[in-house]
């Protein structure tokens, strides 16, 4: 903005007759507005330059690329979310997935960890914690991950986001990136808040080449911030998602009107990208549970800094097996296995994975996680859980 403004003060001048005097100050201003002028083309948001759309265009290619494989195959996983330090530089008072004294994966570990990804045939890895950005060798590992084939992406709390910061994931080849936001002003509750967090953005949408999503949630004491969140993220060009709160075990907790007035009135703009995936938040937010079949072992994994497999960030120890030896059997297993927490789960991310499948594949056994023993699954049980509503 002052650049511009520059440009057009050095250019109003020129209408003064030509001197020898008047030359070399016309050269002056001849440069000066040069320099203005590559200012100007620098104030470019750079996903609108040449390059940023390539980028976007190429992404989309790797995108629909990976759908198609998902639709045509069910044997390797969609989404991977893994955890490369379990540290967070916040304390949100919701959260349960946090430390402060985890030390960071060392890096041939994650390598380790992200080529056993590859190898299973994994389409998008993102980076979950903890603070990824928290990480000391993040570029190295976003880097393995592109050359794994995979879409990479990363969840943060976009405090420790800075101008440098952002051109080295564009570098190493990001492809999106999360930033949950869930109030206006910073409580013992949430410090992921817009106003603290506004100049980052800011910065993310002058220089980043990767896709920016931003996230509020409603529930639990969280609410009609969401409107402006929503609001300021799409001035500022991003794709903007709501979330609905879960309890410690990513179960369902009922919305208030106020909340459900919130969420419908996001909700049901116009939707774009993964926000159309999400009509099962839908029947979460009129407290009614959902009918799916969650393919949370094979379709979905989370992996955490022990490098363990997990169903989900909520369901962790089940089923527990170190990433080294996890196989194409076990995704296969897992992947007709049905989960009894499924009705009332929140798991965004499994939801929308596990929507890919949800015309196919039957599930055929039971699971309770946490619960004592598998049994088999009875087609009785099944409908009793559909009928429950
Ligand atoms: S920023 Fe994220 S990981 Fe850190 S404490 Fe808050 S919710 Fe948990
Ligand atoms: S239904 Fe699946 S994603 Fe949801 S809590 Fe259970 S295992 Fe996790």
């Amino acid at each position: 903005m002052s650049a511009s403004a520059g440009y057009f003060e050095v250019t109003s001048t020129n209408a003064r007759p030509e001197t020898a005097g008047n030359k070399e100050t016309e050269n002056r201003r001849g440069s000066a507005a040069a320099e203005c002028a590559s200012i100007k083309e620098m104030a470019i948001p750079r996903k609108m330059t040449v390059r940023g759309r390539w980028l976007a265009a190429t992404r989309k290619v790797r995108e629909l690329a990976m759908v198609g494989r998902a639709l045509a195959h069910t044997g390797h996983p969609v989404l991977v979310q893994i955890v490369p330090t379990r540290f967070c530089n916040l304390s949100c008072g919701y959260c349960n997935e946090y430390d402060k004294v985890s030390k960071p994966v060392p890096l041939d570990e994650m390598v380790q960890r992200i080529d056993a990804l590859g190898r299973l045939g994994t389409a998008m890895i993102g980076l979950s914690g903890g603070e990824p950005l928290a990480y000391p060798h993040l570029d190295e590992i976003i880097r393995r991950i592109r050359q794994t084939g995979a879409i990479a992406g990363t969840i943060t709390n976009g405090y420790l986001l800075n101008v440098d910061r952002i051109e080295r994931l564009n570098k190493a080849g990001l492809d999106h990136m999360q930033i949950s936001i869930d109030n206006l002003e910073p409580d013992e509750i949430s410090q992921k808040s817009l106003n603290v967090l506004d100049e980052k953005l800011e910065m993310l949408s002058q220089y980043a080449e990767f896709h920016v999503n931003i996230n509020s949630v409603v529930g639990g004491g969280f609410g009609k911030d969401a409107l402006v969140i929503d609001k300021r993220a799409r001035e500022l060009g991003f794709e903007s998602t709501i979330g609905i709160i879960h309890d410690g075990s990513g179960q369902l907790k009922p919305l208030g009107e106020e909340d459900a007035e919130v969420y419908f009135k996001v909700s049901r703009r116009k939707k774009t990208n993964y926000a159309r995936f999400d009509q099962f938040q839908e029947a979460i937010a009129q407290g009614r549970p959902n009918h799916w079949r969650c393919r949370a072992g094979s379709r979905y994994l989370y992996i955490c800094e022990d490098g363990l497999v997990h169903y989900c960030s909520q369901k962790r120890g089940f089923p527990g097996v170190p990433l080294a030896e996890y196989t194409k059997a076990d995704l296969k297993r897992e992947f007709l296995t049905a989960k009894t927490c499924s009705p009332n789960c929140t798991i965004g991310c499994v939801h929308r994975i596990s929507y890919i499948d949800h015309w196919r594949a039957p599930q055929t056994r039971t699971i309770t996680p946490g619960g004592k023993q598998e049994k088999a699954a009875k087609a009785p049980q099944l409908i009793q859980i559909q009928t429950g509503n």
